[in-house]
């Protein structure tokens, strides 16, 4: 023991020993578990396609916060950009200098609004910062003056409805008036966002870029030329195409999710979670099952038991509630789903064996059929959106990319 101490404290001082700043997720190469997320690369293709005949001559900058929606922000922008994508969207400055280090040229506009002391990381990895207020760009402006640089671009976000981040109609004017004293900014972009996409009333979103072009008008009269204005989410894009105007941002259609939309879309889900069968034991009726016996057989049952739990980002919520496939048929998530496990009911699935594959989201093909658990259905058990689904998948799930 104390030898093998030794020997690993020698390993990390050594200089070609790689020094670790942040934790990263799982790799591929240090799988032992076959638990993983399988991201489909010609999924994310044809998502954006479908995204790009849906937004006609709109640009189309894909939004790529929270590691990707959980598939992989540096494979996923890799993906995209060869596709030919125009660009994509970051919520956190720290997520675009992660792409932006891992060799994405594509351009890249910061959302979220805050960069801390961070100005000069924002030119110097070349991205378009969101401008939400207006100290803001007094202490860009200088920043900009202080670094010698001669001017910064700027996407401009405005307040029409969402009450979240921007800049509120009536306070418009005095923002004007520090833009003026700031000749070092450009505002090249006019941003807002929809409340009322996905959900509620479609004569919602109108009333937004109602807002908007007053907004723009403002703006315009003080002499500023946005060249790009850009609004939509997926599902203001594909429910209302007046929302398309220079530039739209979707981020879960490109996943595969159409959000709250009646109409057909041709999107394939781009994530796949995969595990296999690790147990199998034969319960007689009246047997219980997991934490706090919260499930009890009614009869002689076949319980599966498989290495992907809560840590994983199966919701707890799906306790003898969900489902996972397996041999192509849906087994019965039964007791409660624990830390690293959970345990179905394969009673009524003929001749499951140990190392059987289990998907927890996706579709599988199986002996007995075919079926597929959508981020909906999961979402619907948590009582919550399948953009929460697919960010929850944590971080020692490793991603597998693969090619159709
Ligand atoms: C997350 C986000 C989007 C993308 O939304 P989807 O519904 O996933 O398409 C677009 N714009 C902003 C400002 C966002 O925060």
């Amino acid at each position: 023991m104390a030898s093998l101490q030794d020997s690993s404290a020698k390993a990390a001082l050594t200089p070609t020993a790689p020094r670790v700043f942040r934790p990263e997720r799982a790799a591929p190469s240090d799988v032992v578990r076959p638990t993983r997320a399988e991201i489909n690369l010609g999924a994310l293709r044809h998502n954006l396609r479908v995204v790009q005949r849906q937004a006609g001559s709109a640009r189309v900058f894909g939004v790529l916060k929270a590691d990707g929606y959980g598939h992989g922000a540096k494979a996923v922008a890799r993906t995209l950009e060869r596709a030919k994508i125009d660009g994509v969207c970051v919520a956190l400055l720290e997520e675009a200098i992660e792409l932006r280090e891992a060799g994405i040229r594509t351009p890249i506009i910061v959302m979220g609004g805050y960069y801390g002391r961070a100005w000069a990381e924002v030119s110097r990895y070349q991205l378009t910062p969101v401008i939400h207020d207006r100290d803001q760009i007094a202490e860009l402006a200088e920043e900009v003056r202080f670094g010698g640089a001669e001017s910064m671009d700027i996407h401009l976000k405005i307040d029409t409805g969402m009450a979240r981040l921007g800049i509120r109609l009536p306070e418009l004017h005095s923002a004007v008036q520090t833009l003026a004293g700031c000749p070092e900014i450009r505002v090249t972009g006019l941003m807002t966002h929809f409340a009322c996409a996905d959900a509620g009333p479609r004569e919602a979103i109108l009333d937004q870029l109602g807002l908007f072009s007053e907004a723009e008008a403002t703006l315009r009269q003080a002499g500023h030329t946005p060249s790009v204005r850009h609004a939509a989410n997926s599902a203001a894009l594909f429910r209302q195409p007046a929302a398309a105007l220079d530039m739209v941002r979707p981020g879960i259609a490109l996943f595969g999710v159409a959000p709250g939309l009646s109409v057909e879309t041709t999107l394939r889900p781009a994530m796949r979670v995969r595990t296999e069968v690790v147990a199998l034991r034969q319960l007689r009726q009246g047997q219980t099952v997991g934490y706090g016996a919260t499930w009890k057989a009614g009869r002689a049952s076949t319980i599966a038991t498989v290495p992907l739990g809560y840590a994983d980002g199966l919701s707890r919520a799906l306790s003898n509630q969900g489902h996972m496939l397996i041999r192509g048929r849906r087994a019965p998530i039964v007791g409660v789903v624990s830390m690293d496990m959970t345990m179905l009911d394969v009673t009524d699935i003929e001749g499951v064996n140990m190392r059987d594959e289990c998907v927890a989201l996706g579709a599988q093909k199986g002996p007995l059929g075919e079926a597929s658990i959508t981020a909906e259905e999961v979402a619907n058990h948590m009582g919550s959106i399948p953009w929460e689904v697919l960010t929850n998948v944590s971080r020692r799930v490793p991603r597998f990319y693969r090619e159709p």
